[in-house]
């Protein structure tokens, strides 16, 4: 074998001795395993009106976009979608990118101005990591939702544009963060806020708009936010939303909106129809919260330990990462698909199972699936 595979090799050897092989499964359509793996919160990927509005535009535009935003992507139905996100989120402007990482990478590096300092919670997603890292700016990271940390690192450098990052809901352990106190510090020390809100929007808030609109912060001039289109909007696709001269900056600068193919107008058009649900979705959103509740009463009754979460992402602690894995395969092999995160995938030592739980899930179905964790515990 080549040496550089044989190396590759060697390292995999490594992650399979440390339990942290990973691999790919792939899922056929239909099938009948539970899912608390994946994020279509509110069921809206599979949802008629949803799938009509994305096939209705894949016969008018075709197969895909044919070309970069700035070239011949942009179709109306990428001005229409980003309209109602804008309407939606309550913010000037909205643009929409063909993934939340994309969108992550492009709105860090477009609040970065010389000298700026990027002060990132210890929990947030790798998007936004790379994020820091491709701005070149100087990144201090605090301790998790640690406010006073946040406080701390913009006091100790005075005079210097700053911004927070931060997620809404955490994909981790889907705790809410303190963002109208981390929007105070900010705002105290002149800096900004940008929040990820992928496990939030469509979860939390007014109509769904999001933990930005909960905090009473859509809007304001020194908040910019993020967010997937992918999870309770059950498509593709990423949004930045905020000033409109901000958007107008993305619009001409941003690498990954101006030299990324647009994402594809059915998928555009599939996601503008789940906005709609998704705003009008109160129901789901409290059968989603009262699920959560219920899946933390049921697991702590057996004695695991689960995040307190503000938002349909449930954390169960595993013992370690080979039992996370045997665990989660066990769920697998009695038909309940559940997360499995461990090193390097989470920000501390600690495995876990996440459960990302569906309004879309039949109510039966979730209950059993329950009971399948408790089962299977190690
Ligand atoms: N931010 C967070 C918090 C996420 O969980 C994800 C999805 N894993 C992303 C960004 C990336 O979004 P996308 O999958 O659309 O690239």
């Amino acid at each position: 074998m080549a040496d550089w595979l044989a190396a590759l090799d060697r390292r995999a050897d490594l992650r399979a001795k440390a339990g942290l092989t990973r691999r790919l499964r792939p899922r056929a359509a239909g099938d009948p395993v539970v899912d608390l793996a994946g994020n279509d919160y509110l069921g809206l990927a599979t949802h008629p009106e949803v799938t009509a509005a994305a096939a209705r535009a894949l016969s008018a535009y075709g197969l895909g976009a044919t070309g970069s935003r700035l070239v011949r992507g942009s179709t109306d139905a990428h001005h229409a979608l980003e309209d109602a996100l804008a309407d939606w989120l309550g913010t000037a402007g909205a643009l929409v990118f063909s993934s939340g990482y994309l969108a992550n990478l492009a709105a860090v590096r477009a609040v970065v101005q010389p000298r700026t300092l990027l002060v990132s919670d210890a929990h947030n997603h790798a998007s936004l990591i790379d994020g820091c890292r491709i701005s070149g700016a100087e990144t201090v990271v605090t301790a998790h939702a640690d406010v006073a940390a946040v406080a701390a690192a913009l006091a100790a450098n005075p005079g210097r544009p700053a911004v927070v990052v931060t997620e809404s809901v955490f994909s981790v352990d889907g705790d809410l963060a303190p963002l109208a106190e981390l929007h105070a510090v900010a705002r105290a020390h002149g800096a900004l806020l940008l929040v990820d809100d992928a496990h939030g929007l469509g979860v939390v808030g007014p109509e769904g708009a999001g933990g930005v609109a909960a905090a009473g912060l859509a809007g304001q001039p020194d908040v910019v936010l993020t967010a997937t289109l992918s999870k309770a909007l059950g498509g593709a696709g990423g949004v930045v939303a905020g000033p409109a001269p901000f958007v107008r900056h993305l619009i001409e600068t941003g690498r990954t909106f101006i030299f990324d193919t647009a994402p594809p107008p059915a998928v555009v058009a599939g996601v503008h129809a789940a906005v709609g649900l998704a705003r009008a979705g109160g129901e789901l959103r409290a059968e989603l919260a009262e699920r959560a509740a219920l899946a933390v009463r049921r697991l702590r009754a057996a004695r695991l330990t689960v995040s307190d979460p503000d938002g349909a992402v449930v954390s169960v602690t595993a013992p370690g990462p080979e039992a996370a894995t045997a665990w989660a395969a066990d769920c697998r092999d009695r038909g309940v698909a559940v997360g499995c995160f461990r090193p390097p995938s989470t920000p501390d030592s600690r495995s876990r199972l996440r459960l990302t739980i569906s309004a879309g899930v039949p109510r039966a179905d979730f209950e059993r699936a329950l009971d399948v964790i408790v089962e299977c515990a190690p």
